[in-house]
């Protein structure tokens, strides 16, 4: 396990990453009764952007310091507003100094009733994960291989909520294992919300991957993309995946406003572009 997410907090890819997880966690809050996010693949939770790792490839400056001083439409403001709010409150003297990772932004969006559960493998993560999170009973970290907890720990008590699954991509098979891993989790926790999220670098495993969701007969799965440059020749990171299986009914439109306004103030090059479309939609009138 060599992958460090601390050289690429903040990057653009964490923040769509980041900003879609908040629509759909408050989404979930609508309703009065309890959730549960599960976070599979947690990180660390708190990134110090002026750290040796961050430092080191200032992947931040082209996700999230773009962002900060972005002017927005009003409309794009109002829906980015909950993700601003929690990159403000972890940096309260005004400097960037500090990325929320997936947990900790899940965390600012508990209500006192919801839970959230986060597994890392990586010991020495595992360790910081916790110390962001002691003393916190709403949170449990776990040090435990997130694709068992996909069948182990689901479903829930509440019975509703969000798993994220966010695997680094490291070694082959992360395609399969995502898809595999969806399917079994699935089949226990039909209702919930299930975001997994992708790099964009070889369109001909994308295409695979695309084959193998429809496959699994599992309904609602809606995909998302944003490029920052057009496809490069060698593998390399030109876009932002995620696969969202039962989306809340609002999501898509509000990818529709969000990424146009994403793919002007994140991308490397004009006109990149981004999609939000259904790999299969069995989307009923909510
Ligand atoms: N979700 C985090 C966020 O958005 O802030 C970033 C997660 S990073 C892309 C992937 C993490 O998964 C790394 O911290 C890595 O140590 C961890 N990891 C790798 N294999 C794992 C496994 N089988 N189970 C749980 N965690 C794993």
């Amino acid at each position: 396990m060599n992958y460090r997410h601390a050289y690429h907090a903040g990057n653009f890819a964490d923040v769509v990453k980041h900003i879609i997880l908040t629509r759909i966690v408050l989404y979930l809050q609508r309703k009065e009764q309890a959730f549960r996010v599960m976070d599979t693949h947690a990180g660390i939770g708190r990134y110090d952007l002026k750290g040796t790792e961050a430092g080191k490839t200032g992947e931040w400056v082209n996700g999230v310091g773009r962002l900060m001083g972005a002017k927005l439409d009003p409309q794009v403001a109002e829906l980015l507003a909950p993700y601003l709010d929690i990159i403000r409150a972890e940096n309260v003297d005004g400097q960037m100094r500090h990325y929320p990772g997936s947990p900790l932004i899940v965390r600012h969006l508990l209500r006192k009733q919801d839970r959230l559960s986060a597994l890392e493998l990586h010991p020495q993560d595992a360790k910081l994960l916790a110390e962001v999170f002691e003393g916190d009973f709403q949170t449990r970290v776990t040090e435990l291989d997130g694709w068992l907890a996909l069948g182990a720990h689901l479903p829930p008590k509440e019975k509703r909520g969000l798993v994220l699954i966010d695997p680094p991509f490291e070694v082959g098979g992360e395609f399969d294992r995502l898809v595999e891993g969806l399917a079994r989790a699935h089949k226990r926790f039909s209702g919930g919300t299930f975001a997994l999220w992708y790099p964009v670098k070889d369109i001909q495993q994308l295409r695979r991957f695309t084959d193998m969701l429809a496959d699994t007969g599992i309904p609602k799965i809606l995909r998302t993309e944003l490029m920052i440059r057009a496809p490069s020749a060698e593998p390399r990171l030109d876009g932002t995946g995620m696969i969202i299986v039962n989306p809340p009914f609002t999501l898509e439109a509000e990818l529709r406003t969000i990424l146009p306004a994403l793919s002007k103030i994140l991308s490397d090059e004009p006109n990149a572009g981004f999609r939000v479309d259904w790999i299969r939609d069995e989307q009923v009138d909510a």
